[in-house]
């Protein structure tokens, strides 16, 4: 692949100015991820990777105590077993890399590169599953997949990207629905809790669901642009797939049935959405909990600083990183001016500065990525202050992304209201919705602007549909989506 111009892009593009412009430039310039010589495909690069394993432990935890376990199934799908499930087949087919040949010669069968792993999950269920005691099966695996892309953007599309796509059959429909919505929640709390990324829990249209689901229900959450991004699905597929994989067992009353199924996943794409929720025209916000360093010591001084400063500073690296804080130390011959905004852009939530008067007052200085304050703090007790501050961030910056959020909340029963909305300061739009697909189709075309979902206990509808004269059956969530 070509170098591309912004390789040496050394400043940020204002977020005001070209919001696509100034995330490309952050995550370039952060060193988050890289293009590839492959078309489609990033390189996550070890910050940007970081900050992905920081949120996959956060995952893996919650997925693990709510009873699932970890398994891992093949990267390729026999062309066959993919086509077994109609609606997902058709779902998928445009985006679905082929293997034709191994080994030197054509495969007597084409292998698919998993795109999501319901058909070879389910094709080992079915083995695995023979009565209700077999019942629940709940697996999670970590993996990549591939789809085929068009257009392409780094973390928030990409050919080939990371997830977890969790599997689970269960010998009720009431319990696979309370499945789909457990997980529902664990990735809100996610989001919420380690990303401070506030999301909207509902259930997708039919238009939008997953291919072969019963019911798709998803979280969206709000760019600092004004669009909306699905952050996560989660999946009833119902009988549909144990149907077409013969994933049967002999109930309790002895009778032969078809399990009831779940599938969900997040993928890498959470990383750009938190990247776009908090990050400002200096570069990355992150959020103490994802942050791969959630301090940074800057020694200050004259040219003797290394003799003056820096053992003290050391010192104070050790007691941090002793007390279980993710801390570095900038000892690079630079001016601390060039380090600040070195750490500033690639979003340090804490920053601290030693100097010789710091020393001398048996104190540091500490400077907030997210309000830019700076306050003394003494070197005793500097523990439970950093603490304390390092989750004062992490909550303010989930209330800031909130406010952000409801300031950027329309309701309207009005389409030409609904309409301004999204040609001017975008952001979600809740209306009352007949429920016609067609009518979902024309507002898409009319205005862009998409059903994000329906939230769960939303309100009743009264009267008709915002486009149409039909009567509203629910309320919907609008946006222009990424
Ligand atoms: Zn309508």
């Amino acid at each position: 692949m070509p170098k591309n111009a912004d390789s040496s892009v050394k400043e940020i593009t204002p977020r005001s100015q070209d919001f696509s412009r100034w995330y490309l430039d952050i995550v370039r310039r952060a060193e988050l991820a890289d293009y590839s010589p492959v078309k489609g495909c990033m390189v996550i690069r070890p910050y940007g990777y970081a900050i992905w394993e920081l949120l996959q432990q956060a995952l893996d935890s919650r997925i693990k105590a709510t009873g699932h376990v970890n398994a891992y199934f093949p990267l390729f799908i026999p062309n066959s077993l993919l086509m077994k499930e109609a609606e997902h087949v058709e779902g998928f087919a445009p985006q679905v890399a082929y293997v034709t040949h191994g080994g030197g010669e054509e495969l007597e069968e084409k292998l698919v590169v998993r795109p999501t792993s319901e058909a070879i999950i389910g094709t080992m269920y079915a083995n695995w599953v023979q009565s209700w005691r077999d019942l629940p099966i709940l697996i999670n695996q970590w993996a990549n997949v591939v789809r085929w892309e068009k257009k392409t953007y780094p973390f928030l599309r990409t050919t080939e990207f990371l997830w977890q796509e969790g599997h689970t059959a269960h010998e009720t429909e009431d319990e696979a629905e309370e499945e789909t919505l457990k997980i529902l929640d664990l990735y809100a709390d996610v989001c919420e809790a380690e990303l401070a990324m506030p999301v909207v829990k509902g259930r997708k249209s039919d238009s939008e669901k997953f291919a072969g689901a019963l019911r798709t229900y998803s979280i969206e959450a709000l760019m600092g642009d004004g669009r909306a991004l699905q952050a996560g699905t989660s999946h009833n597929l119902g009988q549909n797939f144990a149907k077409a994989f013969e994933i049967t067992f002999q109930g309790r009353d002895k009778s032969v049935q078809y399990v009831w199924g779940t599938s969900w996943g997040v993928t890498t794409r959470l990383v750009g959405g938190m990247i776009m929720v908090h990050g400002d025209d200096s570069g990355l916000v992150l959020p103490p909990n994802v942050a791969p360093y959630q301090v940074v010591i800057v020694p200050i001084g004259r040219e003797n600083w290394r003799e003056t400063v820096l053992p003290k500073a050391k010192a104070v690296q050790d007691q941090l990183r002793a007390a279980g804080i993710r801390v570095t130390l900038d000892e690079r011959d630079e001016r601390p001016g060039w380090k600040f905004a070195e750490w500033e852009l690639r979003g340090v939530p804490l920053r601290l500065e030693i100097g010789p008067k710091d020393i001398e007052k048996q104190a540091v200085l500490v400077a907030r990525r997210d309000t830019r304050e700076k306050q003394s703090f003494a070197m005793d007790g500097l523990v439970p202050r950093l603490r304390q501050l390092l989750a004062d961030v992490q909550q303010g910056l989930l209330e800031r992304a909130r406010r952000f959020r409801d300031d950027h909340t329309h309701r309207t029963s009005s389409y030409d209201e609904f309409k301004q909305i999204m040609e001017g300061r975008p952001g979600f739009v809740i209306a009352p919705w007949c429920g016609q697909a067609d009518c979902e189709a024309r507002i898409k075309a009319e205005t862009q602007a998409t059903i994000r979902n329906m939230p769960l206990g939303g309100r009743a509808p009264s009267g008709s549909c915002v486009r149409c004269d039909a009567p509203a059956t629910v309320e919907a969530w609008f946006a222009k989506a990424y």
